[in-house]
């Protein structure tokens, strides 16, 4: 299924590419196995380094009852026994989901790296399953958020090991750049056309806004978004902010003003809510909140709960269970759209590879380069356009500097 008239343009490549996913395996490609083979490797050592990346921007996620909180982050350096080293990095965000800084460090010290010490760094269903063991699961995958740290620092010693980019490991390819998305968030209406403008400034035409839970103020927000920006692709997320009735009454509105898909209108459990806003049939339907595994989106997709998903490899335990995910939407016809939790420069090269490599066709809404005011790659995400550039380097295609690593270390304390 496509949105409207709007897809961002696929090249015939591309577009025979998403055709044949549903015939690709999961695993990397047979020449990385067999390279992978020829050397065996073991997990050596992991560190962890806990930081707060500055914020520019007022984000209602990343604050507590004390205010701005900064992005939280935990940095994973994994190194293997002969040398190679991986960066990954956890990314709490205690009021979009329960994990925060502190549980994540204390799960990845006291239950996850005493099992991955001495394992095979590229054997990534193992890892899972470990780490799996160790933190069970409640409705889903437990801390899944904290996992990922683990799934992407493995991805990068996997593919710094090898010399290749992610995408290669997956035999694929990524375009140069990928197109972004703008979040709004503003506290007034007044602040609104200020914060259009600020996005324009830097090239942005497509906008994501934060609705719920007042639909009034909501509905006039969208109204003025779809005014100022007639031509972008206008995204609403509730983040889970509506009750049923509600989200029944505003879909047919943000329809008539031209929202293209309407994202996790009610809290993740209601399942009924979810299947009768998708019978209604005002707005595509898209997940994110609610599905962790690719066993959750298989039953909700059955259940008929949902038009779409979007996707963040830091919800789903990392990129093993992202990359099945966003097979199983392409073999349903399902929506894909690529999304994040506000990522500094690891998770966020993480997610831009996957999304190129899959050929996304939408805007992301990966906003870290829009709110965060710190990094600790020697080359900084800047978007252009409003678009950013994917990484084609080794592994996550990005060099980590650690002596900036350890002075946010210092600073975040
Ligand atoms: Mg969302």
């Amino acid at each position: 299924m496509t949105v409207g008239d709007f897809t961002l343009k696929q090249t015939r490549r591309q577009f025979l590419s998403t055709c044949a996913i549903s015939a690709t395996s999961l695993a990397f490609s047979t020449d990385v196995q067999a390279q992978a083979e020829q050397k065996k490797r073991t997990i050596a050592r992991i560190e962890l380094f806990p930081v707060r990346f500055p914020t520019v921007m007022r984000f209602k996620f990343l604050e507590s009852p004390k205010g701005a909180t900064g992005r939280a982050s935990v940095m994973i350096k994994v190194t293997a026994d002969d040398g190679t080293v991986g960066w990954g990095e956890s990314i709490p965000s205690q009021r979009w989901s329960y994990e925060t800084l502190e549980s994540a460090v204390s799960t990845l010290d006291h239950y996850l790296i005493p099992v991955l010490i001495g394992m095979d760094p590229f054997d990534l269903d193992a890892i899972h399953a470990a780490m799996n063991r160790e933190i069970g699961p409640g409705f889903s995958t437990g801390a899944p958020i904290t996992k990922a740290g683990i799934d992407f620092a493995l991805h990068d010693l996997i593919g710094k090991a090898l010399g290749r980019n992610l995408a290669e490991l997956w035999d694929r390819t990524t375009p140069d750049t990928l197109t972004l998305s703008w979040t709004l968030n503003p506290v007034t209406l007044d602040d609104l056309e200020p914060l259009i403008e600020k996005g324009q400034a830097q090239g942005f035409r497509h906008f994501n806004v934060k609705v719920g839970p007042d639909p009034e103020f909501d509905i006039e927000m969208c109204r003025i978004v779809k005014r100022l920006v007639p031509d972008g692709f206008l995204w609403g997320d509730a983040n889970g902010g509506y009750d049923l009735e509600t989200a029944l009454t505003v879909a047919p509105k943000y329809a008539d003003l031209g929202m293209d898909v309407f994202e996790q209108p009610l809290p993740a459990n209601q399942l009924t809510g979810y299947q009768a806003l998708k019978r209604q049939g005002a707005l595509p339907i898209i997940l994110d909140e609610g599905v962790v595994s690719p066993e959750d989106l298989t039953e909700f997709i059955a259940l008929g709960c949902c038009d779409g998903v979007a996707m963040k490899p830091c919800r789903c335990g990392g990129l093993v269970s992202a990359r099945r995910q966003i097979e199983i939407l392409r073999d349903k016809g399902l929506l894909f759209l690529g999304s994040g939790l506000t990522e500094p420069d690891i998770s966020l090269a993480a997610s831009l590879i996957l999304y190129g490599a899959y050929d996304l066709n939408y805007p992301a809404a990966l906003n870290g380069p829009q709110f965060l005011g710190a990094s600790v790659i020697t080359e900084p995400f800047k978007p252009v356009d409003g678009t950013v550039k994917i990484p084609k380097g080794p592994g996550l295609g990005i060099q980590v500097d650690e002596s900036a690593v350890t002075a946010l270390v210092e600073q975040s304390k």
